[in-house]
């Protein structure tokens, strides 16, 4: 039962992000995600890493009450949305911004497909407009792109 909480954490937050990346990132926090869209910086913290202590203390929280409850759900939602962390670190931050050079020249399908997109919603560099706004599921046609050709 744990692992299926965690699971859905996990997939919720794919879509939590997105609407926080769509609304709040691209919202009223638009000072703290600028930086990232703004390439004219090249150091190596960004702003946009407040995000990461933003969602880390829910999580740490959420994992530190269930633990001290028995371990009951809270703690393994906390764990999944720690992992999903991770992930979105791994994938946004190491693996398509390179902040770690890492998987540069991968075939993987998937990955390809995820940067591809990612990269489609940097060419916007304003607050208001903006598309591919997810960061592990990005719309169909960018699949399409590089499952057929795998
Ligand atoms: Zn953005
Ligand atoms: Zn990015
Ligand atoms: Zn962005």
């Amino acid at each position: 039962m744990n692992i299926l909480i965690i699971i859905i954490t996990f997939f919720s937050m794919e879509a939590l992000t997105w609407v926080i990346h769509r609304y709040v990132m691209h919202g009223f926090l638009w000072s703290l995600h600028k930086d990232h869209h703004d390439k004219s910086n090249d150091s190596k913290v960004e702003r946009n890493d407040y995000f990461f202590i933003i969602f880390a203390i829910p999580a740490i929280v959420m994992m530190y009450y269930g633990k001290t409850h028995g371990f009951n759900g809270w703690f393994y939602i906390g764990l999944g949305v720690t992992l999903y962390g991770m992930a979105y670190f791994f994938v946004h931050d190491i693996f398509i911004h390179q902040r770690i050079p890492f998987l540069r020249n991968t075939q993987n399908p998937y990955l390809l497909a995820l940067r591809r997109a990612h990269k489609q919603h940097h060419k916007h560099l304003g607050k208001e407009e903006g598309e591919c706004f997810g960061f592990l599921w990005v719309p169909y046609k960018y699949f399409k792109m590089y499952f057929k050709k795998a």
